[in-house]
């Protein structure tokens, strides 16, 4: 089932990677591009067996026979990565253009969180994410909530997935879905079957929508776990809908509003909120987003986000013009040091 073989050949940060810019939560808009040029290195690249249980499900994409270079998908490689690398733990580049060392997994059960989908290897992490997580968990039944659906984190070395999120490279990011654990342990089959709930009142992109979270299904509790989440020192950022900033906007009603300035608005994000963690104490290469605007976020730029700009196109799409698919993020656009990420044991 997976990919056990003693070597991949890979033409190492060498081809020009003309990336589109990568626009993702947050990040930077005008991120560099690869360096052009270059000359050729070939460097051997063992595939190490994994030491880690494999989770069921879980298949290594096909890397077998694969001669890759720079300019190949990054995803091919660390999604092929069953188990850690066995290095000190470090967040290697930043949040959307990076990878993992030393990652833990978050245990797939705990008193107050269960993780889900276990079949796509996803629950790992930065050691200090992982801390987080259980801290979080652990306050969750005195907030009212009896625990944490964990989403994705990372994979075992982090770097670009195979499927799905532009971010959660480098093992500090954290989706918590918006739906309270259940009361019981939930089967490995629920947990690739079950459904996260939506909070939103009815859809966005319709012109004068009623963009507000459903008072059905949003309450206070999931307002106090946000602001749990947002007020921990470790938080960097949360990303939720706007809908949601809004509800979380009117929630507080204390003369401290400033974990509110944490929490942005973003795409999606009403099934689960995106938890992101800064650059652990003296991580090395380790980049920070900048922080966010100074002030809550709940005036004008909420007020943009809540109105039709956003979501309602100006004129339909020309059904002519091609969609332009992004390039996938290529290997020599990563930090160098992902290679060693990639070829330890
Ligand atoms: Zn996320």
């Amino acid at each position: 089932m997976l990919a056990r073989r003693s070597a991949l050949c890979l033409a190492a940060f060498a081809m020009a990677a003309s990336l589109a810019g990568v626009t993702s939560l947050g990040a930077s808009a005008t991120t560099p591009p690869a360096k052009p040029g270059g000359t050729t290195t070939t460097a051997a690249i063992p595939v190490p067996a994994p030491k880690a249980e494999v989770p069921e499900g879980w298949t290594a994409p096909p890397v077998r026979n694969l001669l890759l270079k720079g300019d190949a998908p990054a995803k091919t490689y660390f999604g092929a990565m069953a188990g850690p690398a066995d290095l000190r733990a470090r967040a290697i580049g930043s949040y959307a253009r990076g990878c993992l060392a030393g990652g833990t997994a978050l245990p797939t059960d705990g008193e107050s969180w269960q993780v889900m989908r276990l079949s796509r290897n996803r629950n790992w992490g930065h050691p200090e994410l992982i801390a987080f997580l259980k801290d979080l968990a652990a306050d969750a039944p005195g907030l009212g909530w009896r625990g944490l659906l964990v989403g994705d984190l990372a994979q075992p070395r982090g770097g670009p997935m195979t499927s799905g999120h532009t971010s959660h490279q480098i093992g500090l990011d954290a989706d918590i879905w918006l739906t309270e654990m259940p009361n019981r342990r939930l089967s490995r089959q629920e947990r690739e079957q079950i459904s996260a709930i939506s909070m939103l009142k009815g859809p966005l992109d319709v012109k004068g929508a009623d963009r507000r979270v459903d008072p059905k299904k949003w309450t206070g509790t999931h307002a106090r776990l946000i602001r749990r989440a947002a007020q921990d020192r470790r938080v960097a950022r949360i990303f939720v809908n706007p809908t949601i900033k809004k509800a979380l906007c009117q929630f507080e009603r204390g003369s401290d509003r400033t974990w509110l300035r944490k929490v942005r608005s973003w795409w999606g994000h009403h099934y689960h909120f995106h938890v992101r963690l800064s650059c652990p104490a003296g991580a090395r290469g380790c980049k920070n987003q900048d922080p966010p605007p100074p002030g809550d976020g709940c005036g004008a730029h909420l007020a943009y986000w809540l109105s039709d700009e956003p979501w309602v196109p100006k004129k339909p799409r020309d059904p002519n013009k091609p969609v332009v698919k992004k390039r996938p993020l290529a290997l020599a656009a990563l930090p160098s040091d992902c290679l060693n990420v990639l070829r330890a044991e």
